[in-house]
């Protein structure tokens, strides 16, 4: 039996010359847990080329979402990017992951940290109903060099808080904290920064950070990561992973060259 199902593609948008993302079918047979990722891809001269995706889309929708980098020279990502409506990609039947809500302990706010393509699995622990139940805060924070990176950025702040079964708990619960480091905007600064110059919880609203009450998920760059959990660590919190919840928990968006 193959270890991948194939998709059918739905829809593409090109958010910039560097980033764009698209829908496809889903098999009945693919299973995931919200902030899960999988291999993805295309059939290249006869065989699989895979790479790691965060899933987008929440696993009680029909189909399947991916935001993607384009990679000048990428095995995979300088031919994905052409995708059109009605091709097939590969989908790996087994998503996994660490960026799950169930392996955080109990706590008041939870922090969905990201920088670039490490938006995607957020996006998919946002319109869980479970996160929203088991936090009384739900803060995304997304860190970008250019403002035209801050995907979803129109659906997060227009379309979800009218979302019919989601809309109260985003109204009531939800925050979204978009920050630009290489562009004048309203919020700048590298998200390590405004955490350690207290303006991150400041702009929000929020008290200072304290592993008896937050709790925090992470992704983004190798380096994004590393000071991150340096930074949570110096605070008092514990990485959690699949096996024993912690107070933060983290995952690569990407591998470095
Ligand atoms: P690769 O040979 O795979 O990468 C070449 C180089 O490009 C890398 O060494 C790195 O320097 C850079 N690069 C790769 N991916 C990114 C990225 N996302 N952002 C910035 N620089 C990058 N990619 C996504 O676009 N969306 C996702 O949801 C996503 N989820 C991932 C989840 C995990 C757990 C991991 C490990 C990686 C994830 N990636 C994601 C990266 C993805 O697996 C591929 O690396 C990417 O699609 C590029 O593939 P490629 O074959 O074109 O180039
Ligand atoms: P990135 O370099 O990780 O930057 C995304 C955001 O994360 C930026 O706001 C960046 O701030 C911030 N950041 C970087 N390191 C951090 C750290 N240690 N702690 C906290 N925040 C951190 O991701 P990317 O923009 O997607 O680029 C990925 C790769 O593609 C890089 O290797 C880059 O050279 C290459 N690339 C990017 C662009 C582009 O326009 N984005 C264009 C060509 C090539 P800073 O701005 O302060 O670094």
């Amino acid at each position: 039996m193959s270890a991948f199902l194939e998709a059918k593609v739905l829809s593409v948008h090109h958010w910039t010359d560097r980033l764009f993302s698209f829908t496809t079918t889903r098999d009945p047979a693919l299973r995931f847990s919200n902030g899960h990722f999988t291999m993805i891809g295309l059939m290249v001269d006869g065989k699989p080329l895979l790479r790691a995706y965060s899933i987008v889309s929440p696993n009680y929708e029909e189909h399947l979402e991916f935001l993607s980098i384009k990679v000048e020279d990428g095995p995979l990502t300088s031919r994905l990017k052409n995708i059109q409506v009605g091709d097939s990609i590969i989908v790996g039947k087994k998503p996994t992951g660490t960026l799950l809500i169930d392996y955080l302990l109990p706590g008041k706010n939870l922090y969905l940290l990201s920088t670039g393509t490490g938006v995607a699995p957020f996006l998919s622990v946002i319109r869980d109903p479970d996160t929203y139940e088991k936090f009384e805060k739900v803060i995304l924070v997304h860190g970008v060099r250019e403002v035209k990176e801050l995907a979803y950025q129109d659906y997060l702040t227009k379309e979800l808080p009218k979302h019919e079964f989601l809309g109260d708990m985003i109204s009531q619960q939800f925050l979204y904290y978009p920050t630009v480091t290489r562009e004048n905007y309203h919020q700048m600064g590298r998200i390590t920064d405004l955490i350690e110059n207290h303006e991150l919880t400041k702009n929000l609203g929020l008290p200072e950070f304290d592993p008896k009450n937050d709790r925090v998920m992470i992704c983004g760059s190798n380096a994004m990561i590393k000071d991150l959990k340096h930074l949570f660590e110096a605070r008092g919190f514990k990485e959690g992973n699949t096996t024993i919840p912690g107070d933060f928990v983290i995952e690569k968006a990407f591998a470095d060259q």
